[in-house]
């Protein structure tokens, strides 16, 4: 047998798992699911499986709900960590009349990917099909430990029926665009920033077109940025004929620096829009300061930091106007592109709303221009069944960051790699873990072929990026971190052993690579 990740448990193979005391298929199956193999039991067996199981210790004639009590008891006691697969109505559309529940299964299974197998004592669903396997054939089972840049799958094991409840009442209410979860969403959204005013928009990248047209940036403005971001931030400055001007990076937090701001203003200054890198709010207090005095609009790009704490304030409430990404690899994340903006006004956050939707104050009637940036039902839905364990998978990733940091001090200690430096007023959210190294693309190389999945955040300046250059423009700190950036692994499911392995690798791909131990005591992170 070859590798597997996902194993359903038929109801035989269920009254085999809790049926005889000491077994050793039940602890292989408990070995296979520590190893990171999913086990399931399929919804539409509920019946057969409380059947098969009661029978065990009740035998037959007693009354339903007896058994049910007694079925669920030894679950708990007998088997591994399993998750319910719901039975969609297609798996009973291609029923034959020998076996009801076999085809059944087949269809749940090939939906779960071309890795899984059915577990079954039946020798005639064996004979069925390959799909089927017996408990001898479960014992040969091999497991791939895979390191995983982002964990999303495990989060979904953590809110799977939330989130199946909440995207099915989408299907049924059919509001699919502004329905009710948008309201919802965004009242959620304004309790957990402490912003006054939340606007759910369709990606990260319209929350900041759209905050910057409530802004009236328009051709000529000019907008003071980072030139070390993700492109969107700069891009939708220059979509509105606007210029992104470049200010360097702090060289400790990758922010930008505060102190080279003011020398930026000029009379076409129209807005400052600094970036909470990484999960790390910017230095908004002294950034708010120098916008108020030269009347300057403040736009926090918080993509990355939802959740962050600054001082006694939180990301997205700290400015006039704030814009964060649910894209799903981010903090919270949906399941495809969203994002929102947030205003402290009323008069801009009313003004983004029209934006968000052609620039209607009415139907059919349009004061402005806008986009169609509205935010879809199903993503505020998945959103919300995230938001309920959000606060946690921050703290577990203060955790996991607090980790790194422990297993990678000495490395730091002797000079050769750079930790990252959180600020004593901020909580960050841990969107990446960006250590600096230097030799990059051979460390990178090396921890790529030791199966440790590394990321680049980010690899050029903005003024390098051929459709936003600007060869006048040189940003030392920026240019410098970008040839020395590594995002390790970083998601709130990870496990003190995997993050062991991670720094192991990481500290052996820094010996190999020959670099010179450089980094200064400074900039080390450590202190
Ligand atoms: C992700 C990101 C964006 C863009 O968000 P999308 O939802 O992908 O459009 C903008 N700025 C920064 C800093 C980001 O990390």
């Amino acid at each position: 047998m070859g590798t597997v990740r996902n194993l359903i448990l038929d109801a035989s193979a269920v009254a085999r798992v809790c049926g005889t005391a000491r077994d050793d298929f039940r602890s292989t199956l408990f070995d296979l699911s520590a190893a990171g193999v999913e086990v399931w039991l399929y919804t539409a067996e509920y019946p057969e499986i409380v059947r098969q199981v009661s029978t065990l210790t009740l035998g037959d004639g007693s009354c339903f709900d007896e058994m049910q009590s007694q079925a669920q008891e030894l679950l708990k006691l007998n088997m591994p960590s399993f998750q319910w697969l719901s039975a969609l109505s297609g798996d009973f559309e291609k029923i034959d009349h020998t076996d009801l529940l076999t085809q059944a299964l087949m269809t749940a299974a090939a939906r779960l990917g071309s890795d899984a197998c059915v577990v079954t004592t039946d020798p005639r669903r064996v004979k069925r099909d390959r799909l089927f396997i017996d408990d001898e054939a479960v014992r040969s089972l091999t497991v791939e430990r895979k390191v995983n840049f982002v964990d999303l799958a495990t989060q979904q094991k953590c809110i799977r029926s939330s989130l199946e409840e909440n995207i099915h009442r989408v299907l049924h209410h059919g509001s699919y665009v502004m329905g009710p979860e948008i309201t919802e969403l965004e009242q959620r959204l304004m309790q957990m920033s402490g912003a006054a005013h939340s606007v759910g928009v369709a990606s990260g990248t319209d929350a900041l077109l759209i905050a910057l047209m409530a802004s009236d940036v328009g051709p000529g403005d000019e907008v003071i940025t980072s030139p070390f971001t993700f492109f969107a931030t700069a891009e939708t400055i220059a979509l509105l004929g606007a210029i992104p001007i470049y200010v360097d990076v702090d060289p400790f937090t990758f922010n930008i620096d505060v102190n080279r701001i003011e020398s930026a203003i000029t009379a076409r200054t129209k807005a400052i829009m600094p970036v909470s890198l990484y999960g790390q709010c910017a230095e908004m207090d002294e950034i708010n300061v120098l916008a108020n005095k030269h009347s300057l609009i403040v736009i926090e790009d918080a993509a990355q930091s939802f959740g962050a704490t600054y001082k006694k304030g939180r990301s997205c409430a700290l400015s006039h106007l704030a814009c964060t990404s649910f894209f799903p690899a981010k903090p919270l994340g949906a399941y495809g592109d969203a994002g929102a903006c947030f205003s402290q006004d009323e008069e801009l956050a009313k003004k983004i709303r029209q934006i968000r939707d052609h620039g209607q104050d009415s139907r059919y009637h349009h004061i402005r221009l806008g986009i169609n940036g509205r935010l879809d039902t199903i993503q505020a839905a998945v959103l919300l069944a995230k938001l309920d364990i959000f606060e946690g998978e921050v703290a577990s990733r203060q955790r996991a960051a607090a980790r790194y940091e422990t297993l990678l001090a000495e490395k730091a200690r002797q000079g050769s790699l750079a930790l990252p430096v959180v600020l004593p007023h901020n909580k960050s959210t841990w969107a990446q873990y960006t250590v600096r190294v230097k030799n990059r693309p051979l460390v990178q190389q090396l921890m790529t072929e030791a199966g440790i999945p590394t990321a680049v955040h980010y690899p050029t300046s903005l003024y390098r990026q051929p459709a936003l250059e600007q060869s006048t423009v040189t940003c030392e700190q920026s240019d410098r971190a970008a040839n020395e950036v590594l995002s390790l692994p970083m998601h709130p499911y990870l496990t003190d052993e995997v993050q062991q392995r991670i720094a192991e690798c990481l500290s052996e791909a820094i010996d190999a690579s020959g670099a010179e131990p450089s980094f200064e005591a400074m900039e080390r992170g450590i202190s």
